[in-house]
């Protein structure tokens, strides 16, 4: 599944965080439709998803990565489009909503460095979303600086649209990197000083309980109003969630107050072809809507710039800056998520392309952040 170019959809299986329990469904994955996938019925919590005088759907879940078509996916219930603002912080790091895993599935092949698992959480429609917005995880055990208090909150961007990975507003779904420290010496790495909340999730199995706070986060909201707008989104790794999100909501669903006819465009960094995270699903986008997407991918260790350095995001931006300066003096908006480490690098280059051009990237910068263009999540 993580392979870059190949036309192959996965199939999420109950599993255990392994990635013998992914299930691929060979490499004719372009011939299937979401009707067909709708007859590949996974029960894994026992219900329909239908509702009542709802369009008829099978039990079909955790379909992480799906090829889209230009027949999209009816998603319910649409009361989840009411909503003038979106919910915020229902339920509190201390008065957690106490969720079920679905599944947990690696999503990189063998030759990622490090490890990064896609999960799905049945909240059973308690906690809503929008996308772009973020979970709280309270992992379980006592927080090492608080003895006898709980662990602290932890924050992950959800990757899923409002109506979840199974369309029914009952699930949402998270992309966590397994948090693991290398001695610096050594270069081995620690197990006493693994991250405790993404190992949890990655570690969980479906069936195990989970604690939710949120949603939060407003930033990273997908603007709507326009339907024609461009969006210009930049990812280092898990960074991609939230663009997941837009992207499935854009091409994948049948929303009818969500008509998107502009165009997205997705920049993503990682290290190499295995760590590509979603990959198929942004390609069959690629493939259904190419007036409407584009689909930029920068592999650090697999791929040089134009100097003969490593391929980072900054430099496919720096390939395209005359195009995305146009855009954004066109009204595009830009989002930024991932790793901290990313924006040094990344403000530099506008910068840079910005005096290239006789432009004072400051004042740039400040216009596109007073006209709510500059989006930022970084972790
Ligand atoms: P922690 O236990 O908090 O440890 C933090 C780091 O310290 C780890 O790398 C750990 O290995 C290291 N460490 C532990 N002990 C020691 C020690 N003794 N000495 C030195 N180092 C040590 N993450 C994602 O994977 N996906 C997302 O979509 C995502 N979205 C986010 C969105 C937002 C808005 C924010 C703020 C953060 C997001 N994060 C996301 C990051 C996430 O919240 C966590 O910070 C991350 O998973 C690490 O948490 P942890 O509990 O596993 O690690």
């Amino acid at each position: 599944m993580a392979s870059s170019l190949g036309a192959r959809a996965s199939l999420c299986v109950p599993a255990a965080g392994d990635a013998s329990s992914r299930k691929s469904v060979g490499s004719k994955a372009h011939n299937l439709r979401f009707h067909d996938q709708r007859s590949v019925s996974l029960s894994l919590l026992g219900r329909q998803t239908t509702k009542p005088g709802s369009r008829p759907q099978q039990k079909v879940l955790c379909l992480s990565v799906q090829q889209a078509s230009q027949s999209k996916v009816a998603v319910n219930p649409l009361e989840l489009e009411d909503a003038k603002e979106p919910p915020i912080n229902l339920y509190k790091p201390k008065g957690p909503y106490t969720a079920t895993i679905v599944s947990v599935e690696r999503i990189v092949g063998p030759k990622a460095p490090g490890e990064t698992c896609h999960i799905v959480i049945d909240h059973g429609g308690n906690v809503p979303y929008w996308e772009g917005q973020s979970y709280g995880v309270i992992p379980p055990g006592e927080n090492p600086k608080k003895p006898g208090m709980p662990n602290n909150v932890r924050l992950y961007s959800i990757a899923s649209t409002r109506y979840g990975d199974s369309f029914d507003g009952r699930t949402a779904s998270l992309c966590v990197r397994r948090a693991v420290y290398y001695d610096p010496e050594t270069g081995k790495e620690d197990p006493s000083k693994k991250g405790v909340c993404s190992n949890f999730l990655c570690d969980s199995k479906p069936g195990d309980k989970i604690q939710l706070a949120g949603p939060s986060g407003k930033v990273m909201l997908l603007p709507e109003e326009d339907p024609k707008a461009t969006h210009i989104m930049i990812a280092t790794g898990t960074g991609v969630a939230p663009y997941r999100g837009y992207l499935r909501r854009m091409f994948m669903e049948a929303v009818p107050t969500f008509k998107f006819s502009g165009l997205a465009w997705l920049f993503l960094g990682v290290a190499n072809s295995d760590s590509l995270l979603y990959d198929d699903e942004f390609s069959s986008y690629l493939r259904d809507y190419p007036d409407h997407f584009r689909y930029d991918r920068a592999l650090s260790r697999e791929q040089k710039n134009r100097n003969g350095g490593k391929m980072y995001v900054q430099d496919k931006i720096e390939e395209y800056s005359d195009e995305i300066f146009k855009l954004l003096d066109g009204g595009a908006h830009i989002y930024f998520c991932g790793l901290k480490g990313m924006m040094p690098g990344i403000q530099d280059t506008l910068k840079r392309v910005a005096e290239e051009r006789g432009e004072a990237w400051d004042a740039k910068l400040l216009q596109l952040k007073k006209n709510k263009q500059w989006h930022v999540e970084v972790y």
